[in-house]
């Protein structure tokens, strides 16, 4: 008798491939197939809890519509095609633009879902083969601002502590975070700390699932952030709470802060909080020994986003809040590697690790490093995602999508959708057919983060190993090695790489603040936090604590006003559309919605609509309504609830024919942020909607 065959099983530790907190988890593999997620206990980051998202996360993997062959468009319909033929079309058409139209003439657009390796191959290649700068990812849509505004305040555009740190807390200020949906295991260290006692503030104009742990939960008006937090920093100025001598050592600019505060020593009929509760928070937050503030989209994607992260920074130096344990300015980033993507210069100014491109030393530098000739790297910033967007057929005429769906994320999906069918050429790599793909004309199939090697970096700076546990489907292919196989037809050098690492190894040359994270010491289940130097350095979890990222070293307070949104409610849009994210969903859904359980869970979008409101209108729970606004309609099902306030409406980000086809493109001007949490609709009713 044969002896049964006993299948082979093997646990791969990779991280999530969903938000920010890059928790570390096991895959299951059994004959060669991902068929679960088990916990990985030594994990400092989430010691060995996942979110529903993170306990879901392999299901999408084997799905039976993955994209597995590359696909051209031919007489308005897609052939399969081999890699060679699909390469060759590709390299010829983006040669031939940019021979033709030069440098200006392309958009690269780089997603924050993948890992560094490829966000740092994808920007290389555009600037190494097009001398473009017109190079940007998806943290422009999310967290553009914190980037632009940390780096103003402190000199460096990151987190500034850990997670975990929260637990040395003695105060946690969440202003426009809404944690426990959006980064379920960050939320838990601040459920962790409330259980020890620190207490907890929550500004939201929404009563979130993150405001029901607060213990003090205050509603403001929508986009007021600075009204308010000027009015804080007017009382603890005026009440002596601020920090006189962290202020004098350690940055500029006080004088220009307390002018303008002064002004706003009672804004309640901006952001509608009365003046003692002002009092209340502004006194809690100056007089905790150690406080830390925690923000995300509600402080960022707006038309004052930027100025809205500096109000933060303000805040922290105004009482000696950073540089230590338990305080600090920490932005909670929702996607796996937006960090990572900012971090490998796959942005319009920067090459990896910030360094500028408008500086002729960096630039000559990168050249040599490069191999390129000297002057050839460009001085000029490039467009920004949604610049592109808007520049699609003067100046752009080709561009290249990687693994983003900007049809349904980015606002005002009628408008993209217009200006994608402009372009003469574009190419979509991604893992699934997506909205985007149709405006496409070479859609390439890469991978799942279960199928390749790399590293993603978290919010906290942590960067955290990705490993291949199964091969991909069909002719896809790991998506590094699509740019090395184009790179190879476009006739580079320096590209011929053999694997993740060989890149990474690349990047640590080339950047000084991670040249000491080789992949041997990213091994540790505590991983490196940059900034990490050299091979000895342990890494800074930790930032600004003798002095400031800033070249003098100084922290600069920024006196700053109030500027209402781009659009605000009128007689004819009457409601302010606020948007956010759901815990069983990621971003546009192409992995979550092909998840059984997240599926069943919401599987369409709804909006939050307040009980007087409903009642006027006369709108039951769960009935369909329309929502309209100057860029286009919806009909989502409505959910009514005193979560939301009257005159507000709440809607998540990922549903296709949501939020997005009536968000606004406003910019803002530091960031180009567009306004994607505010804008102005109106209501009706639909007959027979219930
Ligand atoms: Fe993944 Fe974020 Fe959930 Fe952790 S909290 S399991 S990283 S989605």
């Amino acid at each position: 008798m044969s002896k049964p065959s006993v299948p082979s099983l093997k646990y791969v530790q990779t991280t999530c491939p969903y938000c920010g907190v890059g928790c570390t988890l096991n895959l299951v593999v059994q004959d060669g197939k991902v068929t679960g997620v088990q916990p990985y206990r030594r994990s400092p980051i989430n010691e060995g809890k996942l979110c529903p998202k993170g306990m879901t996360c392999h299901e999408f993997v084997h799905s039976p519509d993955r994209l597995t062959k590359p696909l051209i468009k031919k007489d308005g319909k897609f052939v399969e095609a081999s890699w060679d033929e699909a390469l060759d079309l590709v390299a010829k058409k983006f040669k031939e633009t940019s021979d033709r139209h030069g440098p200006k003439s392309l958009g690269f657009q780089v997603s924050c879902r993948t890992p560094n390796e490829e966000c740092y191959i994808m920007q290389k290649l555009a600037r190494v083969a097009f001398q473009t700068n017109n190079v940007d990812n998806c943290a422009r849509i999310c967290h553009g601002p914190s980037v632009a505004g940390l780096s103003l305040s402190f000199g460096s555009g990151a987190a500034t502590n850990p997670f975990e740190d929260v637990l040395n807390s003695d105060l946690i200020l969440m202003w426009g975070s809404n944690a426990v949906e959006a980064h379920p295991l960050a939320g838990r260290r601040v459920a962790q700390a409330k259980k020890k006692g620190t207490p907890i503030i929550v500004i939201d104009p929404r009563y979130s699932p993150t405001a029901r742990l607060a213990d003090d939960w205050v509603r403001f008006n929508p986009s007021t952030h600075i009204a308010l937090a000027n009015s804080m920093m007017y009382w603890i100025i005026k009440e002596g709470l601020h920090d006189k001598e962290f202020i004098e050592k350690r940055t500029k600019g006080f004088d220009d802060l307390k002018k303008m505060v002064e002004k706003y020593a009672d804004a309640e009929s901006i952001h509608g909080v009365p003046l003692e509760k002002v009092k209340d928070i502004a006194r809690k937050y100056a007089t905790a020994k150690n406080a830390v503030i925690i923000y995300c989209l509600g402080i960022t994607e707006l038309t004052t986003g930027t100025d809205n992260v500096r109000s933060m920074g303000n805040l922290s130096m105004l009482t000696g809040n950073i540089g230590r344990e338990g305080v600090g300015v920490n932005p909670l980033r929702g996607q796996n590697n937006v960090q990572g993507a900012c971090d490998m210069g796959a942005y319009p100014n920067v090459y990896s690790g910030y360094q500028k491109c408008e500086v002729p030393e960096i630039r000559k530098k990168m050249e040599e490093l490069w191999g390129m000739e000297a002057g050839s790297l460009p001085d000029w910033y490039g467009s920004t995602l949604t610049e592109q967007i808007n520049e699609c057929g003067d100046p752009i005429k080709a561009m290249y999508i990687f693994a983003l769906n900007p049809v349904v994320s980015y606002p005002d999906s009628n408008h993209v959708m217009r200006q994608l069918d402009k372009l003469d050429f574009l190419v979509v790599q991604d893992i699934f057919w997506t909205e985007t793909c149709e405006h496409a004309d070479v859609v390439l199939p890469g991978c799942s983060f279960a199928e390749k090697d790399g590293t993603f970096t978290s919010g906290e700076r942590r960067i955290n190993r990705v490993r291949k546990a199964v091969d991909p489907p069909g002719d896809a292919k790991e998506d590094w090695e699509i740019f090395v196989l184009l790179a190879e037809k476009l006739g580079l050098k320096g590209f011929d790489f053999k694997s993740p690492e060989e890149i990474w190894d690349d990047l640590r040359r080339v950047t000084p603040s991670m040249a000491g994270c080789s992949y041997a010491r990213l091994e540790k289940p505590e991983s490196l936090h940059w900034p990490c130097p050299t091979e000895d350095h342990p890494g800074t979890p930790i930032l600004h604590r003798e002095k400031f990222a800033a070249a003098d070293g100084l922290g600069t307070f920024f006196g700053l006003e109030y500027r209402p949104p781009a659009e605000v409610a009128d007689a004819e849009y009457p409601f302010t559309l606020m948007t956010g994210r759901l815990i069983f969903h990621y971003h546009t859904r192409t992995q979550t919605d092909r998840s059984k359980i997240l599926h069943y869970e919401v599987p369409e979008g709804y909006v939050q609509i307040n009980t007087e409101d409903a009642k006027r209108l006369k709108i039951a729970d769960g009935e369909r309504i329309k929502l309209r606004s100057r860029r286009g309609e919806s009909l989502p099902l409505a959910r009514v609830t005193d979560d939301v306030a009257p005159g507000v409406l709440y809607m998540a980000m990922h549903f296709p024919n949501g939020a997005n086809m009536l968000t606004n493109t406003a910019l803002d001007p530091l960031s180009k942020m567009p306004e994607l949490k505010h804008c102005a609709v109106s209501v009706e009713k639909i007959e027979g909607g219930n």
